[in-house]
């Protein structure tokens, strides 16, 4: 893997997310505070910015430099969250290596799994968590079945998507949400929003790549 892909991807999902602002701050609104949409524009913008920083430096010095920064800058529970992904990513690509889809889903999945810890949460409590876990679950089994590159990522794109979707009928046990009890039923989770138009956004730069 090159760090180029990194920045390249950054820039993916900073566009990504700037074009879904009004979708993800009215979620946010509904049942959240509001601020998810900020929080990621700050974090987003600030990752940007390092692209001539980071670009010199080798995955995971790169990765683990992002995730001390995001800590630094975006607020709220999802800035913890998302710079220990980086981090846990970071901290694989160390040992495990960064080369070839394999090991890029073994860190992406090591990244799941830190965020779970820190947020002390699993599938089905209506977070970004509903989508980051299927998709690591998915990338993992078809990198093992060596699934071809455009198979690969329509399945991580689809997965990303229903999970999204499932947060829409679950009550929140985890977040600002977990307050409403019922109330939250109804309305998706803004951070498994996010977090799939991100994913997407990725997966959508990779397959422009391939052609
Ligand atoms: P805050 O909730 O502090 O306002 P944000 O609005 O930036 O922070 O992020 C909210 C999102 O963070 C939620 O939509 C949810 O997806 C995610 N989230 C909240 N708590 C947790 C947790 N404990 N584990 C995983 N994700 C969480
Ligand atoms: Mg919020």
């Amino acid at each position: 893997m090159k760090t180029a892909l990194i920045t390249d991807a950054i820039d993916a999902v900073h566009a990504a997310i700037l074009a879904h602002e009004s979708e993800i701050e009215s979620l946010d609104r509904a049942i959240g505070d509001g601020d998810h949409f900020v929080n990621l524009k700050r974090g987003l913008s600030t990752l940007s910015a390092m692209r001539e920083e980071l670009l010199p430096l080798a995955p995971d010095f790169a990765l683990q430099k992002m995730g001390m920064k995001l800590l630094s800058t975006i607020g709220g529970a999802s800035g913890p969250l998302f710079a220990s992904f980086f981090m846990a990513m970071a901290a694989s690509m160390k040992t495990q290596g960064d080369d070839g889809n394999a090991a890029v889903a073994t860190a992406f999945a090591a990244g799941v799994e830190s965020i779970k810890q820190r947020g002390k949460a699993g599938l089905g409590e209506k977070t970004m968590l509903d989508v980051l876990i299927p998709v690591a679950d998915v990338f993992s089994r078809k990198t093992a079945e060596h699934a071809a590159m455009p198979e690969l990522l329509a399945a991580i794109e689809a997965s990303a998507e229903a999970g999204m979707l499932s947060t829409r009928d679950l009550v929140a046990t985890k977040g600002r949400a977990a307050f409403l009890g019922e109330r939250a039923i109804g309305h998706i989770d803004a951070g498994a929003k996010s977090t799939q138009v991100m994913i997407s956004a990725v997966c959508r730069m990779l397959e422009q790549s391939q052609k």
